[in-house]
């Protein structure tokens, strides 16, 4: 028996950090495009080369703003910017 090295993967949420685990602990993928296939089942959404657990607060909201805008809204010229805050 040889033993080698191995190339393996883990997905860290961009947002807070948290591993993406199964109930057995750590979930290692053998290359990126297995972690794009695999990561919906556990709940994770991806984005490109980003990735987010499915803890819902505002960090991880903020997160998806940033990553999907919402629809740009025509403003008159002169019209006044409603702070929003
Ligand atoms: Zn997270």
């Amino acid at each position: 028996m040889t033993v080698s090295p191995v190339t393996a993967y883990t997905v860290t949420c961009n947002a807070c950090g948290e591993t993406l685990e199964d109930d057995g602990g750590g979930t290692l993928f053998a290359d990126p495009a297995s972690v794009a296939d695999a990561a919906p089942a556990y709940d994770w959404t991806v984005f490109g080369d980003r990735h987010l657990c499915p803890t819902e607060d505002d960090a991880h909201q903020a997160f998806i703003d940033r990553l999907m805008p919402p629809e740009p809204t025509f403003q008159a010229p002169g019209q006044l910017t409603v702070d929003e805050g």
